[in-house]
């Protein structure tokens, strides 16, 4: 029986993102949980529990800045790891995602081989 590495939730409104990442991550034995906006995304968060979230920064309703701070201010969903992908490469907007409570950030364009390596990071530091 196929056993998934571990449950991902992605909350992304770009198709072609959204297939890259799904495709990047079915290959590498994860489960992938799509979300298009920020209000399916936080209702598949409570309902699916995944074992990590990666969110797009910029979706048609809500942002991924206000994703965050609703994911942590839930205890159902506060100790579920949230990386931020964005493609904000300033400084500034780093600070931004981690001020609002991101675990983390991965840099856009996504970098199909540094993805997977980046979110055995995130999960491994979970678990500890
Ligand atoms: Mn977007």
């Amino acid at each position: 029986m196929f056993e998934a590495k571990a449950k991902v939730l992605y909350i992304e409104d770009n198709a072609d993102n959204m297939m890259l990442v799904k495709r990047v991550l079915l290959v590498e034995d994860y489960e992938v949980i799509e979300a298009r906006n920020g209000r399916e995304g936080l209702a598949k968060a409570a309902s699916e529990l995944p074992d990590i979230i990666i969110t797009d920064i910029n979706l048609p309703d809500i942002d991924g800045y206000e994703i965050t701070s609703s994911l942590k201010g839930n205890p159902i969903t506060a100790n579920i790891p949230v990386i931020a992908m964005t493609a904000n490469v300033m400084k500034k907007d780093r600070q931004n995602v981690l001020d609002a409570g991101c675990d983390g950030y991965i840099s856009k364009p996504i970098d199909i081989d540094e993805l997977p390596i980046q979110i055995e990071k995130f999960l491994a530091k979970r678990k500890k």
